[in-house]
């Protein structure tokens, strides 16, 4: 038996027939049924370009209904799906192709000269492009191609995609993902978030994360349910929107910025089943005031490139502010002690390590990284750590990398910044460690203020006095204009820690 995703896929896109899978605002629409006609022109096409099962595709474009039809087709010939951040430079990029050695690389029709000529050095050996009314581009291809209506059988454990992770905390790596990982996590997220094929779900994302492409894109299809593509956020678009919709799944600048917005009100939000944040800690103010002013508690998810989606707070019963959840069905979570390895006690925080059919097999081309972090019994060490509270609910401290380790003491920034937080006049704040030559390393914050407020380094000092215990306090406190976020709202640490590097040296 085959266990090729697209499979799980065709059998509800022939049930969809004429029903719409995406649409855009610019009025766009594949029904299922021309889903599964276009894919099989596109896997025609990249039949013809020489692509056979098993190779990869790498794929940098802007956000289209396309790029998923591309996605599929993919799949369908039993390629490897290879999406790449639409935010990288050519360096980047070489660097991408030359590691991942797809097959063929589709890039955007602008840049197509460049796209070649970097192609050509990392040794790539077909460039096509993807974009609209692009003459030549593989959509034209794909129109003349015999379409390939059959669907090339994988084993569970095959590779459907590689999935670079988001490199906050240093170079991105492959994560391979079989087609077991995503079925599995597909089919477990339509159960746990009650998708039918009534949904019509708000896509904003970018599509090259897990979070926009899998969790979004795979749910709809294994569900039958359909999206509106959104090139990306814009609060006034979503508003309007939200009456015609009944699921959006965001990152919490999504919310954060909705809750800013007064024309978010319980009316207009009075259709909508549910709101999914994750990709990044929603901090429980923002829970609140969306709750207050709409009605609805947002779900809070985790997962990561590696794992898919593992842990989620429930659809029916209370969702916690400031909590992930627990673990989906299938997934088992353990956490370990930093140092030794061993399970913590209950209410201690650890590293989160989770197991299941959603954790990814390795890292592309990375033999010993995978050996480091993925473990002989099938656990994975997320790299996160984390607390189990008395409701039994996980929370996320931060990551182990940010971790601050200050005259021998451990200090967890998530703490220090949700007490600088609380003072007046601050908007949010960022708590990094640095080179000390003391403490090994100097707690250090840095602080943003809300438009209008003016504070000073003593003004933050005297308010963690007394809130917190001393080696916790900063020892510099910084201002900034606003914390370095990448798209999908992750605080750059790393850029703060170089910024601020000479501090104490
Ligand atoms: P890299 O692994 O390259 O450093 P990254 O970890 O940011 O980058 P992703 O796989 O995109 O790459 O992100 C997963 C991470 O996002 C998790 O390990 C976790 O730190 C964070 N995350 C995801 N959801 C949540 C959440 N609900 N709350 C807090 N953190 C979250
Ligand atoms: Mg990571």
């Amino acid at each position: 038996m085959s266990h090729n995703l697209f499979e799980s896929f065709a059998s509800r896109m022939q049930q969809r027939g004429d029903a719409d899978f995406i649409t855009t605002r610019e009025g766009r629409r594949y029904s299922y049924a021309d889903t599964l006609t276009e894919s099989a022109r596109l896997a025609g096409a990249l039949t013809e370009l020489g692509v056979s099962p098993g190779d990869r595709v790498a794929v940098q474009v802007d956000k289209s209904p396309e790029v998923i039809l591309l996605y599929l087709a993919c799949l369908r010939i039993g390629g490897v799906y290879l999406p790449l951040n639409t935010g990288y430079t050519f360096d980047e990029i070489r660097y991408f192709l030359g590691d991942a050695e797809p097959a063929l690389f589709v890039c955007r029709p602008q840049v197509h000269e460049d796209a070649r000529a970097i192609a050509a050095e990392a040794g790539c050996p077909a460039v096509e492009t993807l974009g609209a009314n692009a003459d030549g581009s593989l959509l034209d291809k794909a129109a003349r191609a015999t379409p390939r209506n059959e669907t090339v059988p994988r084993e569970a454990d095959d590779l459907a995609a590689i999935l670079y992770t988001s490199g906050t905390t240093g170079r991105s790596k492959g994560a391979m993902l079989t087609h077991r990982n995503l079925a599995s996590n597909a089919k477990t997220l339509v159960e746990a978030w009650r998708f039918e094929a009534e949904d019509r779900l708000i896509h904003a994302l970018p599509i090259f994360h897990t979070h926009g492409l899998f969790v979004a894109c795979n749910v709809s299809l294994m569900a039958g349910s359909s999206m509106l593509f959104l090139p990306r956020f814009d609060a006034e678009v979503i508003l309007e929107e939200m009456p015609r919709g009944s699921v959006m799944m965001g990152v919490p600048t999504f919310y954060t910025r909705l809750v800013a917005d007064e024309r978010l009100t319980a009316e207009r939000t009075a259709n909508m089943r549910l709101f999914v944040s994750g990709s990044a800690p929603l901090t429980a103010e923002t829970h609140e005031a969306f709750e207050t002013r709409t009605g609805h508690a947002i779900l809070e998810r985790y997962g990561m490139t590696e794992t898919n989606m593992n842990i989620s707070n429930p659809y029916d019963g209370p969702r916690r502010a400031g909590t992930v959840g627990k673990p989906l069905p299938g997934v088992e979570i353990r956490i370990t002690d930093r140092d030794t390895g061993e399970e913590v006690a209950e209410g201690e925080i650890g590293l989160l390590q989770v197991r299941g059919p959603n954790v990814f097999i390795g890292y592309w081309r990375m033999p010993e990284k995978t050996r480091e972090e993925l473990l002989e019994d099938g656990f994975f060490i997320t790299g996160d750590l984390a607390m189990i509270d008395d409701h039994g609910y996980v929370q996320i401290v931060g990551r182990d990398k940010d971790l601050v380790i200050s005259g021998g003491y451990n200090v967890y920034p998530k703490e220090v910044e949700q007490v600088i937080d609380e003072l007046e006049g601050v908007q949010e704040s960022a708590v990094i460690g640095l080179p000390h030559p003391d403490f090994g390393e100097g707690v250090t914050a840095a602080v943003v203020c809300e438009p209008g407020a003016s504070l000073d380094e003593a003004q933050v000092l005297d308010h963690l006095q007394g809130r917190l215990a001393k080696y916790k306090q900063p020892k510099r406190v910084f201002f900034i204009d606003a914390l370095p976020r990448n798209t999908m709202g992750k605080v750059q640490k790393n850029e703060l820690r170089q910024r601020f590097d000479a501090t104490y040296r």
